[in-house]
């Protein structure tokens, strides 16, 4: 099957030339999927795509027209895809629903242990032998209350994490799982969560009810001086209430590997030009904020899973009509 893949870097054409071993013919492009991108995909049964290609209505209705019948998503996240338009215009879809979930936990944890021990800032003294201490007191892990939203794969991995520093871990998920509990998690309200926690850590996904789920109202209701951690998705958080509770104190910490506005700016190195983001800016500002760029997820081992999985779902669908792990209209 001919296959456009879409926001492709080198890393991804060699994972997923390795992973394809010549079953399907990959036609790699570097540009982000979108309507007026589509076009591109002429020729294609297929579309491949990633975090921040845009498969709205739009743009499915052009891939339609250019026959495209299936999107194969090198993501778990599927915020990005207008299923209904989608199902409309006969184009199924797919996604790898799980790849490391030690990836971004990890890297998560990688956060809260810099932010908190002002790594990055350490970092930068030290080269220019400045050896002070002044200003990178953090404090003890051990013992501390971390509030993890969303209790799915990833949020179990960070839970067991921060179960073995030491921490108390609270979780709120409308869907309750043992493998938490058992992993070290103790259920509570939302409210009860972001009252009592040192760290937040979101791991839910994006939908329209969790859209800004971090607000002004529950910023309000968090410790004051507290660490807040978004690995998940940026339009998670409401950005111009989270610089509001920087410059207030109420937040104390800010990590972020995902950004509401991540779409024109991650992935692309934009070291000489100026960005057009102030709300970016300002956060970057702050020296107790930290931000990667959507790298949670980088590690070799789920480079690698994303690229078999994403294969077997293009060769499922060759084969049978839907892929191996099917997104449908909920
Ligand atoms: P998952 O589906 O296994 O778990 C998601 C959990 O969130 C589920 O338990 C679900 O019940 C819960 N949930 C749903 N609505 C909720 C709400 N309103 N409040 C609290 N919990 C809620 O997903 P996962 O594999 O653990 O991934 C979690 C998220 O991490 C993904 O949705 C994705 O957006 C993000 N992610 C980020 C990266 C990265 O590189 N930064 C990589 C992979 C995934």
């Amino acid at each position: 099957m001919r296959v456009a893949v879409f926001s492709t870097k080198p890393y991804d054409e060699a994972f997923l030339r390795k992973a394809n071993g010549g079953a399907h013919e990959l036609v790699f492009l570097e540009p982000r999927l979108n309507r007026d991108t589509a076009a591109l995909a002429e020729g294609c049964a297929a579309v491949c795509a990633f975090v921040n290609d845009d498969l709205g209505a739009e743009t499915v209705e052009a891939l339609a027209a250019r026959g495209v019948r299936f999107a194969a998503l090198r993501s778990a996240g599927f915020n990005h895809v207008d299923l209904r338009a989608a199902k409309e215009a006969g184009i199924a879809v797919a996604r790898v629903p799980d790849y490391s979930p030690y990836a971004v936990a990890e890297h998560c944890a990688a956060l809260v242990l810099a932010l908190n021990r002002k790594t990055h800032r350490a970092y930068n003294r030290v080269r220019e032998h400045n050896f002070a201490l002044t200003g990178l007191l953090g404090f003890d892990l051990h013992g501390r209350t971390v509030g993890v939203i969303g209790t799915g794969k990833i949020g179990v991995c960070f839970v067991r994490i921060m179960a073995g520093f030491g921490c108390r871990v609270l979780a709120y998920d409308p869907f309750p799982t043992e493998a938490a509990r058992d992993a070290g998690a103790e259920y509570t309200s939302l409210e009860e969560l972001l009252a009592a926690a040192d760290i937040v850590s979101l791991h839910c996904p994006l939908t329209p009810e969790t859209h800004h789920l971090i607000d002004p109202e529950r910023i309000a209701l968090m410790r004051p001086g507290v660490m807040l951690v978004n690995t998940s998705r940026g339009a998670l958080v409401d950005t111009a209430a989270v610089i509001e509770g920087l410059k207030s104190g109420r937040i104390g910490h800010l990590g972020l590997d995902v950004y509401e506005e991540e779409a024109e700016l991650f992935f692309e190195d934009l070291s000489d030009q100026v960005i057009g983001d102030d709300w970016f800016d300002r956060l970057n500002a702050f020296p107790n904020v930290l931000i990667t760029g959507h790298q949670a997820f980088f590690t070799a081992e789920a480079i690698a899973a994303i690229a078999a999985t994403t294969i077997a779902n293009l060769t499922a669908f060759e084969d049978l009509g839907a892929g191996v792990h099917p997104v449908a209209l909920g």
